[in-house]
């Protein structure tokens, strides 16, 4: 199919964009338009403007700063997957990005364009619950940073409103204790995930503290689960699979039925779990 008319235009500054996007409500950004090219084509989104972010280069940078790393809204996937500073400072995100898409998807899909696009099954939304990341959001009142936690609203939905372009994501540089752990279980390699998990903690008198466990594919945008996270931390791993059921509300859709993902979100738990203390 071909995409209903829309006006195109270059923002040359973040100011710039941000005035386009203001004087046209219905505008959408334009990252690497891996999401968003497909959904014009099929007409589930028809804004009258595309604002392209693509010449903003300060939103395509890595850095280290104040006890963080900040990653730019801009920075490719491929250009994550690859960097040494994210393999030592975010290894989780180092372990997920193999699994997102393929390589020439990842080469122009954006880390700003997945945390703005929230899909339930994607993989980056569920690692930033997971490492309890700020989301960096500009728009017509300035500057403000909103927690992982609250970012993800419902499907497809986050904290961006109207005019908003989500310009960084800042993730705390990790302690000695912490551990990592991720897995996923999808039909084929690139495909969206069926259940995947992303998950945090600390090494703590010989046990786990502070578990972040982040699920995606498992419901209307990736969840935590608390209630595994507490039993995660009383070191009773069968406990933390059982409450899962009260943590998850898991769909049936033409790829797996809810009681299916049920079960593949214990089976993944067990895989990561082991991670998180194979670490220790
Ligand atoms: C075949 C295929 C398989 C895929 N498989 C996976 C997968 O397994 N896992 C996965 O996570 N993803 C997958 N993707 C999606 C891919 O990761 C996209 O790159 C990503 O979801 C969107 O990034 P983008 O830069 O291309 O964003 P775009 O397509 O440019 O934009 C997506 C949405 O986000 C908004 N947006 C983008 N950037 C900003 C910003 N900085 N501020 C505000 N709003 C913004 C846009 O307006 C649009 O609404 C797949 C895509 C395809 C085509």
């Amino acid at each position: 199919m071909k995409p209903a008319p829309f006006a195109y235009a270059k923002a040359r500054s973040l100011d710039h964009a941000i005035a386009l996007l203001d004087g046209a409500p219905d505008a959408r950004v334009l990252a690497g338009g891996q999401s968003l090219v497909p959904a014009l084509n099929m007409r589930l989104s028809t804004p009258s403007l595309l604002v392209d972010i693509n010449g903003l280069r300060e939103l395509g940078e890595i850095s280290r700063r104040n006890g963080h790393i900040e990653i730019g809204a801009l920075v490719r996937h491929a250009q994550a997957e690859r960097s040494s500073a994210i393999a030592q400072l975010a290894p989780l995100l180092t372990q997920a990005i193999p699994h997102i898409a393929h390589p020439a998807i990842r080469n122009r899909g954006t880390f700003g364009g997945s945390i703005a696009l929230a899909d339930p099954a994607a993989e980056l939304p569920a690692c930033l619950l997971a490492l309890g990341a700020e989301i960096e959001v500009t728009g017509r009142t300035g500057r403000r940073s909103v927690a992982a936690d609250e970012f993800f609203k419902g499907l497809f939905e986050t904290a961006l409103g109207p005019g908003d372009v989500l310009t960084a994501i800042r993730i705390a540089v990790p302690g000695s204790a912490a551990r990592f752990g991720f897995a996923e279980l999808a039909r084929r390699h690139g495909d969206y995930a069926l259940v995947g998990l992303a998950a945090a903690g600390t090494v703590h008198g010989g046990g786990l503290a502070d578990v972040r466990l982040a699920f995606f594919g498992v419901g209307d945008r990736a969840t935590r689960a608390r209630q595994a996270e507490a039993a995660l931390e009383s070191g009773n791993l069968d406990a933390a699979v059982a409450a899962l059921q009260h943590d998850l509300s898991p769909h049936s859709d033409v790829h797996a039925s809810a009681a299916t993902r049920s079960h593949l979100a214990g089976v993944l738990l067990r895989r990561v779990a082991a991670q998180l203390d194979s670490s220790t």
